[in-house]
């Protein structure tokens, strides 16, 4: 799945270079991403970022302001509203630094199961899936589960994947998702699971 990726171009692997590798940048990035496709999101992260890299800088920025440096990512005053609370948290409770425990991490406004084990995975390095849409759908189709809600698949996941690839599954399949196993008409005949993946649920494919 990375090789063929990284060989096609996948737009979240440009995401690293666009916003870096500080946690903050990637809890906020992460928290930006649901339901917003990853160049809108790239885009709105390097904005908001650019005028406010600390929890302190956008915590004094107004719930407008943000609105409008993140404007047209999925539900953008809902994040804009949860963005402001979380610097506030993340200032009040953490000391201005983002917690590395999945409970703090889920503590904060707009953060649930998928965005706290992306970072504690990215950031942290720890051992952990995070289960978004893509994970999703691609793990029902190879048929490593067979379930309909992000919990499950991370529970079962979590016990078939080994360890040491679970840090890089989400960004692997992320990728993949975006560049080979697509939502709709997924490219089979170029994929290199090809032989090996059942197809589970592909209705129609290139
Ligand atoms: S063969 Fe098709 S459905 Fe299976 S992983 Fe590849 S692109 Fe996805």
């Amino acid at each position: 799945m990375q090789r063929e990726s990284s060989r096609r171009g996948a737009p979240v692997l440009s995401v690293e270079s666009a916003i870096g590798k500080g946690s903050f940048a990637i809890l906020i990035f992460t928290a930006l991403s649901a339901r917003t496709r990853d160049e809108t999101t790239i885009k709105a992260g390097r904005r908001l970022l650019s005028r406010a890299p600390t929890p302190q800088k956008l915590a004094r920025l107004t719930i407008p302001q943000i609105q409008k440096l993140i404007y047209p990512v999925g539900f953008y005053k809902t994040k804009a509203r949860h963005l402001h609370a979380l610097s506030l948290a993340v200032i009040r409770d953490f000391g201005g630094k983002v917690p590395s425990s999945f409970e703090s991490l889920i503590s904060l406004p707009g953060v649930g199961m998928k965005t706290a084990n992306i970072v504690l995975a990215t950031v942290f390095g720890k051992d952990m899936i995070g289960v978004d849409t893509h994970v999703q759908r691609i793990s029902n189709r190879l048929g490593w589960v067979k379930t309909k809600s992000p919990e499950k698949t991370s529970a079962i996941l979590n016990k078939i994947i080994p360890s040491k690839c679970k840090r890089k599954l989400n960004m692997s399949m992320v990728a993949f998702g975006q560049a080979v196993c697509t939502p709709l008409r997924p490219l089979c005949s170029e994929c290199p699971l090809e032989k090996v993946c059942p197809k589970i649920g592909v209705a129609s494919r290139r």
